[in-house]
Order: structure tokens, then C-alpha cells, then sequence
């Protein structure tokens, strides 16, 4: 019985390590790079890009009976995978390849974002350079990101827009103020109200004509789900927003043998690695239940525990709308991070 997982972050990993208990099964992870890579702390690289290694796990490290495929995925169909060198079908598959963090300017020179160790590594000589780095967006990367360089290089001039009236602005008020006194103690410049729409020369403008003079900036501004290698889906599989649509049990809607899980899905609640561990538990139980022809058990979004990271020492942790400010959230995600990485 052969499953194949696309992309080994925190849903497909998870998946991989639990499935390989079932000696059985032949399990294929297909990932472009050849290691997993802990997102929620590649910020930490801008300023110290040297401690790169501590953030990066090989698949080979701890999947042991998995074969692993470092290619990226060119096709899926209902039927196979296919990459630069192969061409695999399955019984079960599973599509956990997460999100885009696309930079919606024309002109990206000096612009970058987050989303790999690799783009990191690759700006980070600017960001150490730079005297003064514009941050576009304030949710919860753009607030993390403004929180490490306002205590980690207080000599940097930062500045911040966010379009909405208030940082993290789908979480309570009261942590956005706390994020907002911490940042404005720091000397962090909050422009609210307005988007970043065109970078010209050096100088970054907003949509109501403000010029921000600012050597880099760091695009923390929306995420874009594009899983583009699945034209041969039917449109119903696709959300407006392009996330794949999934039944109650995770699966593809009207594709039983397929799971998804992580940040591609349509599943309404916040895109975190926590959730999409739980995503990879579930899919774990659920295939299993399937090859037993058991009934699949139903998935339940539910609102989990939140942390945010204010420099090394300060942080924010959130729960609905419990609200634990200070220096023990920052001990307990540091913590989150090293267990995380550690466990693999
Ligand atoms: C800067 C940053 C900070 C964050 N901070 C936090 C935080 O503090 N707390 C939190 O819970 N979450 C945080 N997140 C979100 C968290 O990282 C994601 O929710 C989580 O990674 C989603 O897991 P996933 O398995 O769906 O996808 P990912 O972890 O993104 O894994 C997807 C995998 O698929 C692979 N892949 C993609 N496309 C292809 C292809 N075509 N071919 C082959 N392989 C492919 C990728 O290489 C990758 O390994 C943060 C994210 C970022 C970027």
C-alpha cells in the first residue's frame, strides 16, 4: 500500500514519523528541499544568519523506513505524482505543500519576506547593513519580526504600516496594545491606516501618497494559497481564495483516497504550525481507519493557544481571549521551538 505526502513541514512530517509505525507501508515524502525547516523562528536568522543549522532538520535524520524524494512536484493528479525525475501513483496521498507569502509590489530589489531560511540568508547582509528597514504588515510575523529588531538593533530606524487600526487585528485589543507600548517604547514608528502599494527609487509609498524612505523592506503583508500543479482537478476542489476545499474528515472533497492538511486547507481557523500538526495527527488516524474500512472520525477547528515573541525576552501568549503578557509566553516559545525541533 503505497501513501505519498507532498511537502515535509509540520503537517507532512508528522505524518510521515506516525505512518512509519505501520511497517507495512510504503511511504513516499516528496519535499523540494531535503530537510524540514522550523518557519516560526526563521526571523531569529536576520540578524544572526550564522545559527541557520540550528532551524534546519534532514528528513533522513529521523525518518528512518520513508523514501524521500528531494524534487519538486510538477503534477498531481487523481491518479499520480509526478516531479523532474518521477512519476509515482498511490493508494492514499496526502497534499500538505502550505502557503505563498507573495510580495505584491512590481519592483521587490530591496524587498524580501519569510518564508525560507534560504530567502532569509540570502537578505539578511542587507538587514545588518541597513540603517532604517520599513515593515509592511503588522500582524503576527510583522509584529514578532519589528519586536526582534527593535530590541536586538535599537540603532535601526523601524518603521511599520499596517492597514487595519491596530496591530495583530484578529486578536484581542488588549494584546494589540500591549504589542503596540512595547514596540512604541522601542522607538518602532506605526503608520496605521494605510497600504504599502508601489517602491520606487529607494522610497516605498502607501495608497494615500506617503513616501517612506527605508533601505529594505519586510514584506509581512497576507499569504496566497497556489497549489497551481493541480490542474487536473476538477474547480469545485478550489476555494475563491485558491485553498483546497476538504470534508469533515480532511479528505479532498469528492476524493476519498486523497487527505489535506496544514495551511493549504479550507479549514476556517488561524494557519499555524500547531494546527497543522493536529491536522497531520488526524489524517494519520483517519487513514489508517480507511484502509480498515472504519468509519473516518470528524475533524473539529478549535481555537488554540497562540504565542507571539516581543524580542527575546517578551511575548505575548493568547487564548480566545485570555491574554498572558511578558517574559514567561517568550520562556514557554522558546521552549515550544526547542522541544519542536529536538522531537523530530
Ligand atoms: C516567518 C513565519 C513565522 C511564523 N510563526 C509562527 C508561529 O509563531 N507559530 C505558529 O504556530 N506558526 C507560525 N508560522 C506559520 C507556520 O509556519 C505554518 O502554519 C506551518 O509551517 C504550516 O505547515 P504546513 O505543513 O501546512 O506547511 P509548511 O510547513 O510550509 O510545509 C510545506 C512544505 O511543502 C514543501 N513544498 C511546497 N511546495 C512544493 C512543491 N511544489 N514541491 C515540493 N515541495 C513543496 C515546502 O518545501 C515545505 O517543506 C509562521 C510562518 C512564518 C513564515
Amino acid at each position: 500500500m503505497r501513501i505519498i505526502i507532498l511537502g515535509g513541514g509540520f503537517c507532512g512530517t508528522i505524518i510521515a514519523k506516525k505512518l512509519e509505525k505501520q511497517k507495512t507501508l510504503d511511504i513516499v515524502i516528496i519535499d523540494k528541499k531535503e530537510y524540514f525547516e522550523y518557519s516560526p523562528s526563521l526571523w531569529k536568522l536576520l540578524l544572526k544568519p550564522l545559527q541557520y543549522e540550528k532551524y534546519i532538520v534532514p528528513f533522513a535524520q529521523f525518518l528512518n523506513h520513508s523514501r524521500i524524494i528531494t524534487d519538486p512536484v510538477l503534477q498531481v493528479t487523481p491518479k499520480f505524482v509526478e516531479t523532474e525525475k518521477e512519476k509515482l501513483t498511490f493508494d492514499y496521498l496526502v497534499i500538505s505543500t502550505g502557503i505563498e507569502y507573495p510580495i505584491f509590489l512590481d519592483n521587490t530589489q530591496n524587498v524580501f519576506t519569510i518564508k525560507s531560511g534560504f530567502e532569509v540568508l540570502q537578505n539578511s547582509k542587507k538587514i545588518v547593513n541597513a540603517k532604517s528597514i520599513l515593515i509592511i504588515g503588522g500582524g503576527l510575523i510583522g509584529t514578532e519580526i519589528a519586536g526582534e529588531l527593535a530590541t536586538k538593533s535599537p540603532e535601526k530606524q523601524i518603521i511599520m504600516v499596517h492597514p487595519h487600526d491596530r496591530l495583530l487585528e484578529r486578536k484581542t485589543k488588549s494584546a494589540s496594545r500591549y504589542a503596540k507600548k512595547y514596540l512604541d517604547k522601542r522607538g518602532v514608528q506605526i503608520i496605521f491606516g494605510e497600504k504599502v502599494v508601489d517602491y520606487q527609487n529607494g522610497i516605498f509609498i502607501t495608497n494615500l501618497k506617503r513616501t517612506i524612505k527605508a533601505d529594505v523592506g519586510i514584506w509581512c503583508a497576507g499569504i496566497k494559497s497556489d497549489p497551481w500543479f493541480m490542474k487536473e482537478f476538477p474547480p469545485s476542489i478550489f476555494t475563491e481564495l485558491n485553498t483546497l476545499k476538504v470534508n469533515q474528515s480532511l479528505q479532498l472533497e469528492n476524493h476519498p483516497n486523497i487527505f489535506v492538511g496544514g495551511d493549504i486547507t479550507n479549514v476556517l481557523e488561524e494557519k499555524t504550525a500547531a494546527n497543522a500538526k493536529r491536522h497531520g495527527s488526524f489524517i494519520v488516524m483517519n487513514i489508517l481507519r480507511s484502509m480498515k474500512q472504519k468509519q473516518l472520525i470528524v475533524y473539529k477547528p478549535r481555537k488554540g493557544l497562540m504565542i507571539i515573541s516581543l524580542g527575546r525576552w517578551d511575548g505575548i501568549l493568547m487564548f480566545g481571549k485570555f491574554l498572558f503578557p511578558g517574559f514567561i509566553p517568550a520562556m514557554i516559545k522558546l521552549i515550544i521551538e526547542k522541544v519542536g525541533i529536538k522531537r523530530l
